[in-house]
């Protein structure tokens, strides 16, 4: 009977649980210290916090914010990005990041990504600026950092902003930089399942700009300056004092967790590369593989295999943004990104977690070599 049950388990995505354990009596105590003291909302934790992560990242500021979301909107929004504006990004993403420019006003403009990293092709960026391109949101998609320098050089060139969305790469380097500090902005989410996740929502913006980081500092408050005293309409979007308290036991963990992942990675890549693509190691980028992402024209045959094996597997993600109903009135059609469209036909993620024992990870890459052999 053991065994029946054994084997009905469920290897899966990602294990919250696993993760909690350890930390679970340290956290339990920090929210008894809350409730003790009765400060929820724009607390201690919350300033800590944003200076411990701004030290980790060496930077002049950092604002926590009730979401990734909502860090790159209010992002938009500091750098004064609105409607008749466009903004450059990748339609291999979350939608979230293509949200947060619509509701600044301005429209999404997407750029084809490259067929092996995933993220944005920088070499077909400059055919997309117009006179009405204000700013570039680069997504270090699953974790791998994209082209910053060449990004940059571009940005330069034509004066346009660049924001980096961070939020599935918390941790990831660049040529020795972090990434979230080669720009004008970071943003970062702290969702449950990102590599540094909360209990519930959060988000982080950083910056070294001064003006930006005022900004959207009182914009996450109601623009107030003194108590009850409004500069300009702002919103409601502070980063809990709770979850801010979660963050700060985690963030003491995030290399480990990330140095984790990577093991992993390297074990998945050792088995499977050549078989399928897997996710590129550049020398001089960390990738921290908030997902890993196999590529092979047997998707979904190699997800079937993997579901009666009880191993979990998801597509991130299925269709492009620039084929997604909600961004119908872009009027893109079928074969204008077409990398972007084939990557969605082909990708899929498999699990991948700190806690993941790598025996685990090494009997998945097996199972998904001899699927591809069925
Ligand atoms: C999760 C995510 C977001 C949004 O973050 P939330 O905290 O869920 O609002 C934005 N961009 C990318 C690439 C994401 O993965």
């Amino acid at each position: 009977m053991t065994n029946i049950t054994q084997n009905k388990t469920v290897i899966p995505m990602l294990d919250i649980k696993a993760q909690h354990g350890p930390i679970k009596e340290e956290i339990k105590q920090a929210l008894k210290d809350i409730l003790d003291s009765g400060q929820f909302i724009l607390g201690p934790n919350v300033r800590l916090f944003e200076q411990e992560v701004a030290s980790y990242y060496n930077v002049g500021h950092a604002a926590g914010l009730a979401s990734g979301t909502d860090a790159l909107y209010l992002c938009l929004k500091a750098l004064d990005i609105k409607q008749g504006d466009e903004v450059i990004t990748t339609p291999f993403t979350f939608i979230a990041t293509a949200e947060a420019i619509t509701y600044v006003g301005a429209t999404p403009v997407f750029v084809d990504i490259d067929r092996y990293t995933l993220n944005m092709d920088v070499s077909k960026i400059e055919k997309k600026i117009t006179l009405k391109t204000k700013a570039i949101i680069v997504v270090h998609l699953f974790g791998q950092p994209a082209d910053m320098d060449e990004i940059t050089e571009l940005a330069g060139k034509y004066n346009l902003k660049i924001i980096e969305d961070c939020a599935q790469a918390f941790g990831a380097r660049y040529k020795g930089r972090h990434i979230g500090t080669i720009s004008d902005a970071g943003c970062f989410s702290f969702y449950p399942s990102k590599n540094l996740g909360a209990y519930g929502d959060g988000g982080m913006m950083i910056t070294n700009r001064n003006e930006i980081y005022e900004n959207v500092n009182l914009l996450r408050n109601h623009g107030t300056v003194a108590p009850y005293r409004h500069r300009f309409i702002g919103y409601n979007s502070r980063l809990d004092e709770i979850q801010a308290a979660i963050l700060r036991i985690k963030l003491k963990h995030i290399d480990e967790y990330n140095r984790n992942r990577r093991k992993l990675a390297n074990i998945y890549t050792s088995i499977l590369d050549g078989a399928v693509q897997c996710p590129l190691e550049f020398q001089d980028r960390t990738h921290v593989y908030h997902q890993y992402t196999i590529r092979t024209q047997e998707r979904d045959k190699v997800a079937a295999i993997l579901r009666e094996n009880n191993i979990s597997s998801v597509v991130y993600y299925p269709v492009s943004l620039h084929m997604q109903e909600a961004f119908n009135y872009l009027g893109y059609k079928k074969g204008d990104l077409p990398e972007s469209e084939s990557a969605a036909d082909e990708v899929l993620s498999i699990p991948i977690y700190p806690e993941l024992k790598p025996e685990k990870a090494e009997y998945i890459g097996n199972v998904i070599l001899k699927a591809l052999k069925a």
